[in-house]
């Protein structure tokens, strides 16, 4: 197990060996005494955790890789580092774009006064983030944050511990703790942190610590972004090109092993290509993996328990009739003790199914058969609101039904997973799946406070307003 100790888990704050109360007022002391860093600061800060990743960038690898059993370091580079210097580059070209003060319209009764919105920093930002891309999943909100202009606190998932305590270190190294801070640990500083009046608190996680984040922060009145999970639907339409659906499908599955809040949870598909479609998935997951024991590439399940969870679902389902297939010729012995689940496809799937139930969250892919489009968006409406939804096909009224007529976080067509990389568009969850968004100008917003701010002008006949009322000030108001 890589996890936290029951010990360590619960030992008393006493023994963390920080004081969040303390540092949360040091950070807002620091803030007030600063509290609207110019863009030349902005930048250093965010040029200094630049630096600061491609300097560890393999430590952070190895780290990763030690807590998981095996994470491919290329899909820490892939996932992780790459996407976290996409952010870094955006957001140092777009900030101060983004930093502006806009003019806003005024309306004619108040001419020649003026508006304008102005964006300023919301002060200390609390930030929870889980273990499955623990690099990521902290910095790119801490990109938004410092962007701008907050201070930010980082609660890490015990589950990472060797990431953690390397976060803590490097981050140190270039930030004082008035300005960024790790706390590590498990759900004791985790409860902790997230009662904590915070100026804003963003939680990536899963949906149900999601609900107890929310009613904590709701006390403090501190207002949260909610990045969570969720069963993410793909449709195949029989429009698709079928041999590029099964490379993406087989890819966007088995990243990390299927450990991704996008990864695509089940599919929906006509029932007279669920077996040419599933022998093609098995197919494509041993070219792309011609083991799974062993392999540098094939990512490990993070723990025991989930190990375990995977195991049940997949029993879960067989007791109740499905079939099951499974990718690779491993020993089976082999892939428990280094805990790896290669792809396995699951058919004849009903509604009573665990899997089709709980979030999948490893590289057991479900398929529902499904006769028409109007039968896949029923059947996904029925259902709490994913964080993502696939679509595959090339017939264009169809997608534009999909767009319009079910609501998701987000959207890849003829793609998997891949819309969460755009700096340009926002990502987040809707309902069960989350609230508010980040990446790129989104994060900036969601980390700002957009001040209204309207100005009367020396010249003015704003008295036409003053009383005593008369004619004067009924033309005015007519
Ligand atoms: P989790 O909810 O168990 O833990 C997330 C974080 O919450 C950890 O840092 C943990 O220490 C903390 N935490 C645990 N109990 C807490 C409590 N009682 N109060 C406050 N904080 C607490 O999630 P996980 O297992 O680390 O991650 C997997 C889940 O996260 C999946 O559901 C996945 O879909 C979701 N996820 C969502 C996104 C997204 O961007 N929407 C990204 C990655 C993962």
């Amino acid at each position: 197990m890589v996890h936290i100790t029951k010990q360590q888990a619960n030992r008393s704050p006493a023994e963390w060996g920080f004081d969040l109360d303390a540092v949360l007022a040091s950070q807002r002391k620091a803030f007030d005494g600063a509290p609207y860093p110019d863009w030349a600061t902005r930048k250093t800060q965010l040029q200094t955790l630049s630096a600061l990743i491609e300097r560890y960038a393999d430590d952070f690898k190895a780290a990763i890789s030690d807590d998981f059993g095996n994470r491919s370091f290329t899909e820490t580079t892939l996932a992780e580092i790459m996407v976290i210097k996409g952010g870094i580059s955006h957001a140092i070209k777009h900030t101060p774009k983004w930093m502006r003060h806009r003019k806003a319209p005024t309306a004619l009764q108040f001419l020649p006064a003026s508006n304008r919105i102005v964006p300023q920093p919301r002060g200390v930002v609390g930030i929870i983030s889980p273990w499955n891309y623990p690099l990521q999943l902290a910095i790119m909100p801490l990109i938004g944050a410092l962007g701008a202009g907050n201070r930010a606190m980082i609660k890490t998932s015990e589950y990472t511990p060797k990431f953690s305590a390397l976060l803590k270190t490097v981050l140190s190294e270039g930030f004082s703790d008035d300005q960024v801070f790790v706390a590590t640990g498990g759900v004791d500083v985790a409860s902790a942190f997230s009662n904590l009046a915070f100026d804003h608190l963003i939680f990536t996680g899963s949906t149900n610590v999601g609900r107890i984040v929310a009613q904590a922060a709701a006390k403090n009145l501190t207002p949260v972004t909610l990045e969570l999970g969720g069963k993410s639907p793909t449709i195949i339409d029989p429009s698709a090109d079928m041999d590029k659906a099964v490379a993406r499908i087989t890819n966007g599955k088995l990243i990390n092993a299927g450990q991704t809040c996008v990864a695509p949870d089940y599919v929906l598909m006509p029932r007279d290509t669920i077996d040419s479609f599933s022998d093609a998935m098995i197919k494509k997951a041993e070219e792309f993996y011609p083991t799974f024991a062993g392999n540098p590439d094939y990512t490990s399940i993070i723990a025991d328990s989930h190990y375990a969870r995977l195991q049940d679902l997949l029993e879960d389902a067989e007791n109740k009739g499905a079939r099951i297939r499974t990718a690779g010729h491993d020993d089976k012995q082999q892939l428990a003790k280094e805990r790896r689940v290669p792809l396995t496809i699951v058919t004849q799937t009903t509604p009573d199914m665990k899997i089709m139930q709980e979030e999948i969250f490893g590289p057991l892919l479900p398929i529902v058969g499904s006769e028409s489009l109007d039968h896949a968006l029923d059947y996904i409406r029925d259902r709490d609101r994913p964080l993502a939804l696939y679509w595959f096909g090339d017939d264009k009224a169809k997608e534009s039904r999909v767009l319009h007529e079910s609501i998701s976080g987000g959207v890849s067509l003829n793609e998997t997973a891949w819309h969460v990389v755009q700096e340009d568009i926002p990502f987040g969850g809707v309902g069960p799946s989350g609230m508010g968004a980040y990446h790129g100008e989104d994060g900036f917003r969601s980390f700002s406070h957009y001040k209204g701010v309207f100005k009367q002008s020396r010249f003015s006949q704003g008295h036409k307003l003053f009383p005593p009322y008369g004619p004067k000030t009924e033309k005015m108001l007519a």
